[in-house]
């Protein structure tokens, strides 16, 4: 099947025009390509070699062309995620070309995907179809099978996390060719938090002239802003840190921020949102700070009868002690939680880029590059918040 699946590329001639292909096909068997894995929290990164990978029926191993380095990798790193199956590759939001295919690899509209297209892909698999949470609850993000590239997979099961030269996707791994407006880094600009900001404005069903409050200034929070404005905000406040981050959420779109390591009572700050809102609160407040104190704080911006998102809890980072009666009963709230992202929102929010891109250009938040062997540089960087998005580009 594999020797078949080379034969038949060879004799197209996309896969010859490009040059990793052929090279690739002409080599030795013996090639090596390299990944950083964190062997266990708070352990230094190791480079590994693992033999070239080779894919599967059914599916295909990209070259890596950039690589995310984002809030939940510095989780993994400091070891506040339950199940991570250390070692691992960490890394789950990427941009590679197609490098090898067994078997036709297709998009979602049945399209093929030829070797050497630009492609990213969602970063779970194995979401059965068939279970009670698919079928009964139909919350595929809960589905038990749901596998997540560098976070619950294994460095020993291959080159399943992404801070790696090439990336195996398994069969039924879904891919997105990037439109042809987008290149890997404007994509890498939104990286994982473009689907999941996405996703919180759709759970938080933001109405047209709405005031919506986001907590967090991080990629997430960033894209929340921007998706909040085109799903017809009137007006987005966000409240952050630090400066860098605070410019950029202005960029994408929102009127006024909040610095809270300038003002850092928390009275202050729900008083700051209530000056904006005729002394109301926000119409919708999303919380993508992944500090539990901004829950009880979030729920005293939002208005009587407004609606709470949390998804900036992605890891469990401790207690928060809420007045069911205040925060919740009597305000007459709507909370709810948002765990990933499905594939229709990436799907959608690439599409959403590729439209805005000139007016929120994306690219502009990635504040470094590093090389494949400075992962551990760009996982510090990322922690003390020096950047807004850290990019890995192995080449
Ligand atoms: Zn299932
Ligand atoms: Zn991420």
């Amino acid at each position: 099947m594999y020797v078949s699946s080379i034969r038949g590329r060879r004799n197209k001639p996309e896969s010859c025009s490009w040059g990793m292909a052929r090279r690739r096909e002409d080599g030795p068997l013996t090639e090596t390509v390299r990944a950083q894995v964190m062997v266990g929290p708070r352990r230094p990164l190791q480079e590994r070699r693992y033999a070239a990978p080779r894919p599967e029926p059914g599916g295909a191993i990209l070259e890596t062309v950039a690589s995310e380095v984002c809030g939940t990798d510095v989780h993994l790193y400091h070891g506040r995620l339950a199940g991570v199956p250390y070692p691992i590759i960490p890394g789950h939001v990427s941009c590679g070309r197609v490098l090898e295919v067994n078997g036709a690899l297709k998009d979602v509209e049945g399209q093929e995907v030829p070797v050497g297209t630009l492609v990213t892909f969602y970063d779970v698999y194995g979401i059965c179809g068939a279970c009670w949470h698919c079928l009964v609850a139909k919350a595929g993000t809960r589905c038990p099978h749901r596998r997540v590239y560098g976070i619950t997979t294994s460095a020993e099961e291959g080159l399943l996390g992404v801070w790696a030269e090439q990336i195996e996707l398994r069969p039924g791994v879904r891919v997105v060719p990037l439109p042809d407006s987008l290149d890997a880094l404007d994509f890498m600009g939104g990286g994982c938090g473009l689907p999941t900001g996405f996703h919180a404005v759709e759970r938080a069903g933001v109405a047209l002239g709405d005031t919506v409050v986001v907590q967090g200034s991080g990629p997430v929070g960033l894209n929340a802003a921007v998706f909040a404005g085109l799903a017809g905000a009137l007006r987005v406040l966000v409240v952050g840190a630090p400066q860098a981050r605070l410019d950029a959420a202005r960029r994408m779109g929102a009127e006024d921020v909040l610095d809270v390591t300038v003002v850092t009572d928390p009275t202050e700050r729900i008083r700051w949102v209530r000056e904006r809102t005729a002394g109301r609160g926000g119409d919708v407040v999303i919380e993508a700070s992944g500090n539990p104190a901004a829950v009880r704080e979030g729920l005293e911006m939002i208005r009587d009868a407004g609606r709470y998102v949390v998804v900036g809890q992605y890891t469990d980072a401790g207690d928060v002690t809420l007045n069911p009666h205040a925060h919740l009963n009597r305000r007459h709230a709507t909370v709810l939680g948002c765990w990933g992202y499905e594939f229709t929102h990436l799907h959608r929010a690439i599409a959403m880029m590729a439209r805005h891109n000139g007016r929120f250009r994306w690219r502009e938040l990635v504040t470094r590059e590093y090389r494949l062997r400075q992962a551990s540089e760009a996982l510090e960087d990322m922690e003390r918040l020096a950047v807004v998005k850290a990019v890995i580009r192995p080449e």
